[in-house]
């Protein structure tokens, strides 16, 4: 018997960082491997739809929520454990905390995390990154538990890691449960934590000071402009539907300004996405997650 509280039509918005969408019919903080499986046999058996929540911060849910069951998976999953030149890391863990402790141990080449508000399951997904570095760099091996309760193992280069890409993307119902890190490049630990610092500083400049946002909307075409470039040359920023508005500071950007609904921001990147198609022949790939949109059948 399943002793985890499922919470039923549980508001998500709080839980992400746009703080926008509905709620979920059905939420679980599961706190370790034996809970995740537990649940996903619960979502099967009833054959409710399964979501998985990390932080929300790449994420725009439905105003009508998610029906089925959402894992919220922020506060779980959390063991960073070094075994030799190794880190085991939990998928719930967040990448500043990775950061942070990498630098702490005295190994460089994860401070560009300090500035992603994500966790590792969902980094892993599209191989986040920034300021030139991204996971390719350090990851090893992750572990993925698949809806029909198997494991499965994959090495960095089965995993085929490209620019917000992986192999992963391809299977959206695989839940990331852990990733193995390779600690390579020692350093000294104020050496590392001053360049955390200094490329915090770099991205607070560039980036709009309201919170509420997903970080970038759409991945850099490839080739040619940003997609940033693109949007400010077409003339978007500042540019609203209802209370969702394009970055005036960064035109990647849609915030939040007040009580934004889903269908607001999804009208926004709709037109984006159609000016930037007939004026420049470009077509823009959202690097955001609709869910359920997103996950089909
Ligand atoms: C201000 C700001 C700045 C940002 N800057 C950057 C940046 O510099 N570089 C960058 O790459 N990203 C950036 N992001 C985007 C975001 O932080 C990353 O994509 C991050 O990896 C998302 O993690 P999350 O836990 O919030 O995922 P969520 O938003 O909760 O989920 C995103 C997707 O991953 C899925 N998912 C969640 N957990 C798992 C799991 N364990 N296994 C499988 N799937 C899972 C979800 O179902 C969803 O489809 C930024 C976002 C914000 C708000």
């Amino acid at each position: 018997m399943l002793q985890i509280p499922i919470l039923e039509n549980h508001p998500l918005a709080p839980l992400t960082t746009w703080k926008i969408g509905g709620p979920a019919a059905h939420l679980a903080a599961p706190q370790d491997l034996e809970e995740v499986f537990g649940l996903m046999r619960l979502a099967y058996d009833r054959g409710w739809p399964l979501f998985f929540l990390g932080r929300g911060s790449n994420i725009l849910i439905a105003d009508a929520g998610l029906p089925g069951l959402t894992l919220h998976l922020a506060k779980s999953l959390q063991k960073i454990e070094r075994q030799g030149e190794t880190l085991r890391v939990g998928a719930g863990v967040a990448l500043p905390r990775l950061a942070r402790q990498a630098a702490v141990l005295g190994f460089s080449g994860f401070e560009f995390l300090a500035g992603i508000p994500g966790t590792v399951g969902a980094a892993v997904r599209l191989n986040a990154g920034a300021e030139g570095g991204n996971l390719a760099g350090v990851l090893r091996r992750v572990w993925v538990a698949t809806p029909q309760l198997q494991m499965l193992e994959f090495t960095v280069q089965e995993l085929a890691l490209g620019y917000r890409s992986s192999l992963l993307l391809n299977f959206p119902h695989w839940l990331v449960v852990e990733a193995e890190f390779a600690l390579q490049t020692p350093a000294p630990p104020p050496v590392i934590e001053a360049r955390m610092r200094q490329l915090l500083a770099a991205r607070k400049a560039r980036f709009p000071a309201n919170p509420r946002s997903c970080g970038s909307v759409f991945r850099n075409p490839p080739g040619g402009s940003a997609a940033g470039a693109l949007i400010d040359q077409a003339g978007f920023k500042g540019r609203r539907a209802g209370e969702a508005q394009v970055s005036r500071k960064h035109a990647n950007f849609i915030l939040n300004q007040g009580h934004a609904t889903a269908a607001q921001v999804k009208a926004l990147i709709t037109e984006i996405q159609e000016n930037i198609w007939r004026t420049r022949g470009v077509a823009l790939e959202r690097e955001v997650v609709f869910l359920p949109d997103d996950l089909g059948g």
